[in-house]
């Protein structure tokens, strides 16, 4: 089973998963490594407090390590939102050497999470595309992350709202996110959180994964973003195979920050 490297605990805000089953889970489904990657979106305005407790999550996560050795490899990530106006905070999280990967993630656009009908409600038809144009601006603002997180995570929730999506609709305005992100040595993350809520494809979908590879994009990390253990490593073996077709062979897990890649 491939290594998942985007998983929660009740470190976020919006979990309430002690971190050993999470563990159990990966170890059952035969996984060799696992890395948490609870949420920090810092300075937002949310009835959850997305704030990580950073020294208490670090610690506990040594001691699980400890723990589990021979058993499964337990790595620390964090989920960091990305937002323009928190320079600073952003640099000194990643300047934390206790991190092993760090996924950007964008969560947040002009205070609103896309989780909620408020964004719909204020973007209607340029939701998507306000997206991605915060995406955008923050990839040419901050390079302090290792792998962009579920780079359309507003198509798991503009269904509802009646809006449609796909790569080639709005291929003027991922392109250069995908351009960006193979320049600055970035990985692109496959995320099946939104096939666990339904979605035929993960985040980003198959057709922007198909497109970073013809635009010579190479490294892909893998996650579930599950928040409990039943969706630990959701559709790992079905997505593997479709990211073989496309032409990837490799995915990276982040150790102390640098790829590992691992065959596919
Ligand atoms: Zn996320
Ligand atoms: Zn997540």
């Amino acid at each position: 089973m491939y290594s998942d490297t985007h998983l929660h605990s009740y470190f976020s805000g919006d979990s309430e998963t002690p971190p050993p089953e999470q563990i159990e889970k990966a170890i059952a489904l035969g996984m060799e490594t696992m890395c948490f990657t609870d949420h920090d979106d810092h300075d937002v305005v949310s009835d959850i407090d997305f704030e990580l407790k950073i020294p208490e999550y670090i610690a506990e996560m040594r001691s699980l390590r400890e723990q589990y050795s021979g058993r499964i490899e337990i790595l620390t990530g964090i989920e960091l939102g990305l937002k323009t106006d928190i320079p600073d905070h952003l640099r000194e999280v990643s300047e934390n050497d206790s991190f092993d990967q760090i996924i950007g993630s964008v969560h947040f656009i002009a205070g609103l999470d896309p989780y909620y009908p408020e964004y719909f409600l204020k973007f209607s038809a340029s939701s998507y595309r306000t997206y991605f144009d915060t995406v955008l601006e923050c990839l040419e603002l901050h390079r302090h992350f290792d792998t962009l997180g579920h780079l359309d995570y507003i198509a798991r929730y503009g269904g509802p709202y009646g809006l449609t999506y796909s790569y080639r609709e709005y291929a003027d305005s991922i392109d250069p996110i995908l351009k960006k992100v193979i320049d600055c040595g970035k990985a692109l993350e496959c995320n099946t959180g939104g096939m666990s809520r339904g979605l035929s494809d993960p985040n980003p979908s198959f057709d922007v994964l198909r497109r970073y590879k013809e635009l010579g994009g190479e490294f892909i990390t893998l996650g579930s973003d599950a928040h409990s253990p039943d969706t630990l490593g959701y559709e790992f073996d079905k997505v593997g195979d479709i990211l073989k077709s496309i032409g990837f062979r490799y995915y990276a897990v982040f150790r102390n920050r640098k790829p590992c890649m691992y065959p596919l």
